[in-house]
């Protein structure tokens, strides 16, 4: 079979313009085929080359940044150490509070609820890091772990604390603390005593404060009045009386009183004016007796006088 040949136009800029040169199908396809080799193996080049620069530039900005991040763990290794001495010194704080609140210290094993038990607990999350990596990370997440509930720890000692004052407070406001007359001389202590009327010697149950009639009487601790009696016989007995009931089993009566402000039922604080200085009932002159009563027996109600 004879080759066919083809005609190539092309133009010169030299000469008389249009030229033509001749060649056969088989050579111009041998020559398009090198070419595109040609082109090929340049495209595949210039493409590696760049894949290549691109690929290494990547691993150096991944490496820049995995030391931004090991620095900032470290940072943050330091920080979380603060947080954790800080923490050391407001428990060290709370145990001085409870002490101070009459509650029990918090011991340490308590305060540091599981340590060290939870320090490789996250390794399957992080089994991608080097290992002392993967360590450095996981004791930090366990330190903060340990610091999360610390603080709950902590909060929850707060509240008792908080809820302890306020009950003393309560108990204390509901504790006979002062002298009920301002003024005025103990005549009579308490303790057995000859007794001016039947001349024997007799428990006197409470204290005798010497003082005018109409001198103002107060009551000595938060309560609710639980007696008041009006009605009396003249040399007998404790004459007009109030009865304080101040709760946990303490009371107090102010007896030989000439005038009474309060009914029963009503609440009163310290310092209350309840009634004044008289000489009613079995009284010698005028003067208040003052009893402290706790369940059910009378006690020296000077243990009770703390100013
Ligand atoms: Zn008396």
């Amino acid at each position: 079979m004879r080759d066919k040949r083809i005609k190539l136009i092309y133009f010169s800029l030299r000469g008389s313009g249009i030229r033509y040169f001749e060649l056969s199908w088989k050579k111009l396809f041998l020559i398009l085929s090198v070419l595109m080799l040609f082109i090929f193996v340049i495209v595949g080049s210039v493409i590696g080359l760049f894949t290549n620069y691109y690929h290494d530039f990547r691993i150096s900005t991944l490496n820049n940044l995995n030391d931004d991040l090991m620095n900032q763990l470290g940072e943050m290794r330091a920080q979380v150490a603060t947080v954790q001495t800080k923490m050391e010194s407001l428990e060290e704080n709370d145990d001085q509070e409870r002490m101070i609140a009459g509650l029990d210290k918090i011991d340490k094993d308590m305060r540091g609820v599981g340590v060290g038990g939870t320090a490789f607990s996250y390794s399957d999350e992080l089994a991608a890091f080097p290992k002392e990596t993967s360590e450095d990370i996981s004791s930090t997440r366990a330190i903060i772990d340990q610091l999360e509930r610390r603080i709950s720890l902590l909060l929850e000692s707060k509240d008792e604390i908080e809820k302890k004052i306020q009950k003393d407070k309560q108990k204390l406001r509901h504790t006979p603390s002062i002298r009920p007359v301002r003024g005025g001389r103990i005549t009579d202590p308490f303790g057995m005593r000859l007794d001016p009327f039947i001349e024997r010697i007799k428990m006197h149950k409470g204290i005798d404060i010497a003082a005018q009639v109409g001198t103002p009487v107060y009551a000595s601790a938060a309560g609710v009045i639980s007696l008041v009696r009006n009605r009396y016989t003249p040399n007998r007995g404790y004459g007009r009386e109030v009865v304080v009931d101040h709760g946990n089993g303490l009371k107090t009566r102010y007896a030989h009183l000439s005038k009474i402000f309060v009914r029963v039922g009503q609440k009163v604080n310290r310092w209350d004016k309840i009634g004044t200085v008289g000489q009613t009932g079995r009284a010698t002159g005028p003067h208040l007796h003052y009893e402290v009563i706790v369940s059910t027996a009378q006690v020296d109600p000077v243990k009770y006088i703390l100013e």
